[in-house]
Order: structure tokens, then C-alpha cells, then sequence
């Protein structure tokens, strides 16, 4: 072999080198997960039976307790990072020498309330194994949202200790207690921490992956605010026929103040609603183009005889802010039906936002659109004189605790390597420039000075927020690999 030929072999070895590691530790994280199922579901389950409501104190502890005698278990340094009367954050740790990158690695371990009538059987915090489409999944509150990808972690982490694969980078953990109740504390407890949750990038893995199925990384999240308008009628609820024609009605009176807000095809009609959006970058219109379009299978699955936008396809209207309404409420219906004119009518308003907005002004932009109908608007319940002297009246309360949108640069180089990565597990990834659904992603990037990028792992039809939320037990085995490689990211 002359000397060129022995380059050429080198060249070569080097450039099969990297994939090859990257692919040891995939399988080994397989054959691991393949030879202990049992233990992994037995853990998990156990962690799903623990209520999770973010409001309920004392269940929020036994989570986290519970989390870090997980970590504690696979030796890793944990604490709690925590506020008076704030759920704590769940921190590990585990230092690795001449390290190249310190990875925080994000999820929440509360769930969204429940109503357990709801579910099939009755028990969101007893774990179900049930098959859809002849496939396993595990039904329970945050069986998807979020602890699987809690679970996808701690097992990656088993599985690269039983292989002897030594991390390659320093590995942080923050899990989360009160992601469904709006992330209220989140940024004031990672300030205090501020030299805990330093990363060269956190990883949020929180969310479902693309419609097809395909492994998905995601640069950014709609940011979030609410609001809710009540409408008052007269101070009591009044004969519908006796004052029919005469007493306004107050349910009628706000799905008319509603319907002024958007347009048949959804687009929203408030002055200046549109005005602030940052357009997308030409390698974030690129990656949208080169996503599946999986609207046409989405309407067959979801019975949607028509859908709106005007014709733009699902992933270019998740970069458009929204108005929907959450609920409406005013007297009631079927069998608890009256003949009544309802005294007040209550709407609850979510207002997506993309970058480029601020929370607060959007919210002003829906106040002044109200304001505009005719309507006084008070921030608190109405004195009876202001009910007298003002000819209709708009309760609107402003909700606080809200966040705007990010965008992580898609030509980063940290996000090249986590796309690596992740390819390394799970093949082409499909590239989001915008999660439709909210992540608190500016609090973290605020205080731990960093870009986030996220990983979901769960199945898009999981049922998120919902009732009968599930997990397919193959999005949790893929998790683990996923988890697996970016913990031994170059
Ligand atoms: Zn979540």
C-alpha cells in the first residue's frame, strides 16, 4: 500500500468512524431496552400512578421525590431547585471529564387536570396497556405528556452504564412541576439557579413528533396568553318569554362579539392582529417545504369536512398566530335546559403568538377590538351603577402568567450537531421552525443563556391534554435510543 493508498484507508476509516460509535450506542440502547421491557414499564407505570395535578401540593412531592430517588438510583447527583410555594424543579447532574458540551435536558413532570368520567374506566392515574391498530400503548395522565420522555432518559442512561459507553458530554437534567399551569415560577427558580442550568444547549423533550411518524426536531413554540370575556345580561336570569324581545341577552350578545373576530376561513379580523409577525427565515420556509404533508390523511382521521386557512397547509398556519375559542358558557343545555335569558355569558380566549409578538399587546388588540363593538370593559366584576350607566359591558380578565414565542436559528452549529444526533437513532428528521402547541422556551433561554431545540418523542395522536392520553409504547422505545444518542453527542 503506497502512501496514497494508506490515506485513502484513512480518509475512509475516519468517515465510517463516527457513524459507526454513533450506531454502537443506538443498538446497545436497543438491545438493552429489548432485554429489560419490563423493568422499564414496571418503573414507569409506577411513576404514572402518582397524581400529577400542579395544583395539588402534596402529590406534586411525592413526584418529585419519587424523581429523585430515580436519579439517585442510577447514581446521579440530584436535588430539588425550589421557591416557597412553587413545585419544585427536579435537578441531576452528572459531571464528565473534558467534557465538550454541558446538555441540559428539559420535561415536565406535572399533567394537565383530569375529569376521570372521561377516561375508559374511570382512573387517569392507573395505567392502562391497551392496543390500537394492533399496537401497544400505555393510557394514563402524562403517560405522553411528559414523563415518558422522563422515562426515555433515565433508561438511556441505563442502558449506555450497562454498555460501559462513557458520556461524552456533561448531562443536566431539569424536570419541571408546573408546565400545565403556565411554567407560572419556572424562570424566577432557574435565576435562582442560574449556575446549575447553564447549558450549551437545552434539550426540550416535551410534545408529539410529525403526523408521519417520523422523528421530528423543533427550533421554536407559539408563546401563549388567555383571556376571559364575560357578558352580562340583566342581574338575574329572566322568563324567556315574559322579557323575550326586550332584556338582551347576553349569550347571544357575546357569540355575536365572537363571530366579529374571525372570518369564514379563520382568518382573524382584529385590527393589527398580524402586524408584528417576524417573517420565516429562507432555510426555515426550506425545511417547511421539505416536511410530509400529512393534511389529507389528518382530515380523513378527524372527519373535518373542510378545514381553515385558506387553503395554506397545516405547518405554515403554526407560524400565523391564533384566536380560539376554549369554551363558552351560558346557562345550560339538554336536560338541564330552561326557558331562560341567561344573566351573563363567559368565553374563554386563547391567543397563540408567534415571534415578533408580545403578549401584552395582543391581549390590547382583542380589548380594543371589544371596546370598538360598543362594550365598556372592567378588569373586575361590575358594580351594579356601571351595569345601570353603560349600555353593555365586557368583563375582561387578562391572564399573567403568559409568554412569547422563540425561534432557535436553524443554522446553528450545536443544532447541526443535535441533528446528527438524533439521525443517528432515527434517520432523516423532519424540521418544525415552530411547535404549534406553547413551551416556555424564552424563560429558559433567558436565564440559561442558551438556545433551546426540542426532541419530542410521543405519538402525535396521544391524546395530549385530553382524556384517555396515551403513549405508543414504540415512541418510547425509540425515545430511548434518541435519549441514548444525544447523551453521547460528539
Ligand atoms: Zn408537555
Amino acid at each position: 500500500m503506497d502512501i496514497r493508498q494508506l490515506l485513502v484507508f484513512a480518509v475512509f476509516f475516519l468517515k465510517i468512524g463516527a457513524p459507526l460509535e454513533a450506531q454502537t450506542v443506538v443498538s446497545a440502547a436497543r438491545e438493552w431496552r429489548q432485554a429489560h421491557q419490563s423493568e422499564i414499564l414496571q418503573e414507569f407505570t409506577t411513576l404514572l400512578s402518582i397524581p400529577n395535578i400542579a395544583n395539588d401540593g402534596v402529590n406534586i412531592r411525592r413526584n418529585a421525590d419519587a424523581l429523585v430517588a430515580m436519579l439517585e438510583k442510577r447514581g446521579v447527583e440530584s436535588r430539588l431547585l425550589t421557591l416557597p410555594g412553587v413545585n419544585p424543579v427536579v435537578f441531576g447532574e452528572i459531571k464528565t471529564p473534558d467534557a465538550r458540551h454541558t446538555i441540559v435536558f428539559y420535561a415536565h413532570y406535572d399533567g394537565q387536570p383530569v375529569t376521570p368520567a372521561e377516561w375508559d374506566g374511570n382512573a387517569p392515574f392507573t395505567p392502562v396497556l391497551r392496543k390500537v391498530n394492533g399496537e401497544d400503548r400505555i393510557f394514563a395522565r402524562s403517560a405522553s405528556d411528559d414523563k415518558a420522555a422522563i422515562m426515555a432518559q433515565l433508561a438511556a442512561l441505563d442502558a449506555l452504564h450497562a454498555a460501559k459507553i462513557p458520556l461524552r458530554s456533561n448531562v443536566r437534567f431539569v424536570w419541571e412541576g408546573e408546565e400545565e399551569a403556565g411554567s407560572p415560577h419556572l424562570e424566577s427558580v432557574l435565576n435562582a439557579n442560574r449556575d446549575l442550568i447553564h447549558g450549551d444547549v437545552w434539550l426540550v423533550c416535551d410534545g408529539p413528533v410529525d403526523q408521519s411518524g417520523q422523528q421530528t426536531v423543533v427550533f421554536g413554540a407559539r408563546g401563549d396568553t388567555h383571556l376571559e370575556i364575560t357578558v352580562f345580561g340583566a342581574i338575574r336570569g329572566l322568563h324567556s318569554g315574559h322579557y323575550g324581545n326586550w332584556a338582551p341577552n347576553p349569550a347571544m350578545m357575546l357569540v355575536q362579539l365572537l363571530s366579529g373576530m374571525k372570518d369564514k376561513d379563520g382568518t382573524v379580523l382584529i385590527p393589527h392582529f398580524y402586524d408584528d409577525i417576524v417573517p420565516l427565515s429562507p432555510l426555515e420556509k426550506q425545511a417547511i417545504a421539505e416536511a410530509p404533508v400529512n393534511d389529507d390523511a389528518l382530515r380523513q382521521e378527524l372527519a373535518l369536512g373542510h378545514v381553515d386557512g385558506g387553503g395554506k397547509k397545516l405547518l405554515d398556519l403554526l407560524n400565523l398566530p391564533t384566536l380560539n375559542i376554549n369554551g363558552i358558557a351560558a346557562a345550560n343545555t339538554g336536560s338541564r335546559a330552561n326557558n331562560v335569558i341567561p344573566s351573563r355569558a363567559v368565553a374563554d380566549l386563547d391567543l397563540r403568538l408567534v415571534v415578533g409578538e408580545r403578549w401584552q399587546v395582543q391581549q390590547k388588540r382583542v380589548i380594543d377590538y371589544i371596546q370598538s363593538q360598543g362594550y365598556s370593559v372592567v378588569d373586575s366584576e361590575p358594580t351594579l351603577e356601571i351595569l345601570r350607566s353603560n349600555p353593555r359591558v365586557a368583563m375582561v380578565k387578562r391572564d399573567d402568567s403568559s409568554y412569547e414565542a422563540v425561534r432557535t436559528p436553524m443554522d446553528l452549529s450545536i443544532a447541526s450537531e443535535v441533528i446528527a444526533a438524533v439521525e443517528s437513532a432515527r434517520g432523516k428528521v423532519v424540521k418544525w421552525p415552530t411547535m404549534g402547541g406553547s413551551v416556555p422556551l424564552g424563560a429558559m433561554e433567558r436565564a440559561a443563556n442558551t438556545h433551546t431545540l426540542t426532541v419530542p418523542i410521543a405519538n402525535y395522536d396521544n391524546n395530549q391534554h385530553s382524556s384517555n392520553e396515551n403513549i405508543r409504547l414504540q415512541n418510547l422505545w425509540d425515545g430511548i435510543e434518541t435519549m441514548a444518542a444525544l447523551m453521547d453527542m460528539d
